[in-house]
């Protein structure tokens, strides 16, 4: 099977007050030809054009909550699709509250949009699959913030399962059989034999996920959809020893996202959502690897590369 592309690229690690020239939240995830937008913290339009990002690809967008550093980006996106003479749909996900948020600001800002906006309103979040395309299926999850807030879940979508030519040719099976035991239907043959479809197909390696979590406190609710994910965000706003600031206003520490990322066994940890205190990303970094080894440190221009197949403990490229 041919790799596709699954990258994921840091826009903007910074938390809500603006510190050594970092954006606030925003990541873009590219799956083979798809480009999904997630959180869209102010500036995001001009990361995205810095980065060389064709922005009218972006078909959906994924909002984590309504705080200001997660979506004041929106309407200057919004106006810029508009300027572009934009006519493809825009779907925007988010919590309660975002068509709302949309509409009043387009509307006190008398934009007409000339393209279809369409916000969806998420209210189940227990791993609930509610977005796919040809790409990728989304599910969204519970995270625990002093607002509602929303994680996402993107799973690559596998391809069908393969014929296993080899031991349909040892077997003598007729060739016109074989796109039906393809199509995952059994089939019957003239001498009475019964093939099951999947004894003669070979199931595709699973595809490649990307959690991404923020802004939230530590919650274990999270560990049943974490699982062996292949790239884990979750944000990292404090070092441990500020725990107590963490959960007062809803956010988690570096030793926090690190124990998450080794209980749910994720392959990667990529930190961000940095509090303006301080100045070196790399600082939360190290704290996260004296608990869990692999851990990327995010930051603006970042991109991770998540490979495939997958190597057993090799680091993931990041350009
Ligand atoms: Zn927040």
């Amino acid at each position: 099977m041919q790799p596709g592309t699954f990258e994921v690229l840091v826009l903007g690690s910074n938390g809500a007050l603006p510190a050594y020239e970092r954006f606030p939240s925003s990541q873009l995830l590219h799956v083979n030809e798809r480009l999904y937008l997630i959180d869209c913290g102010e500036g995001t339009q001009f990361q995205l054009r810095k980065y060389g990002v064709r922005i009218s690809r972006i078909r959906q967008i994924f909002i984590t909550h309504l705080h200001g550093d997660h979506v004041y980006g929106l309407p200057g996106l919004i106006t810029t699709f508009q300027l572009m003479r934009r006519s493809e749909k825009l779907e925007i996900f988010g919590p309660p509250g975002i068509q709302s948020f949309c509409e009043q600001v387009l509307g006190w800002t008398t934009s007409q949009l000339q393209f279809e906006l369409r916000c969806h309103e998420l209210r189940e979040l227990n791993g609930v699959q509610f977005f796919d395309d040809e790409a990728v299926r989304v599910s969204a999850l519970p995270l625990e913030h002093k607002v509602p807030c929303v994680g996402y879940l993107f799973r690559e979508k596998k391809e069908r399962r393969k014929l296993d030519a080899v031991r349909l040719r040892a077997e003598g099976i007729p060739e016109i059989c074989w796109r039906s035991l393809e199509r995952g239907e059994d089939v019957q043959l003239p001498d009475g034999r019964r093939l099951a479809h999947a004894e003669y197909t070979i199931s595709p390696p699973p595809g490649r996920s990307f959690a991404y979590c923020a802004d939230t406190i530590y919650t274990r609710a999270l560990l049943p959809y974490l699982h062996k994910v292949d790239l884990l965000y979750h944000e990292t706003t404090f070092l441990h020893e500020l725990e107590a600031t963490a959960k007062e206003y809803g956010h988690s520490t570096t030793v926090q996202a690190a124990e998450l990322a080794r209980e749910a066994d994720v392959r990667a940890l990529l930190t961000g959502h940095y509090s303006a205190r301080y100045e070196d990303p790399e600082t939360l970094a190290m704290e996260c690897r004296s608990v869990f080894a692999p851990v990327i440190t995010g930051k603006e221009g970042l991109k991770i590369i998540v490979p495939w197949p997958r190597e057993a403990g090799a680091p993931y490229a990041t350009v």
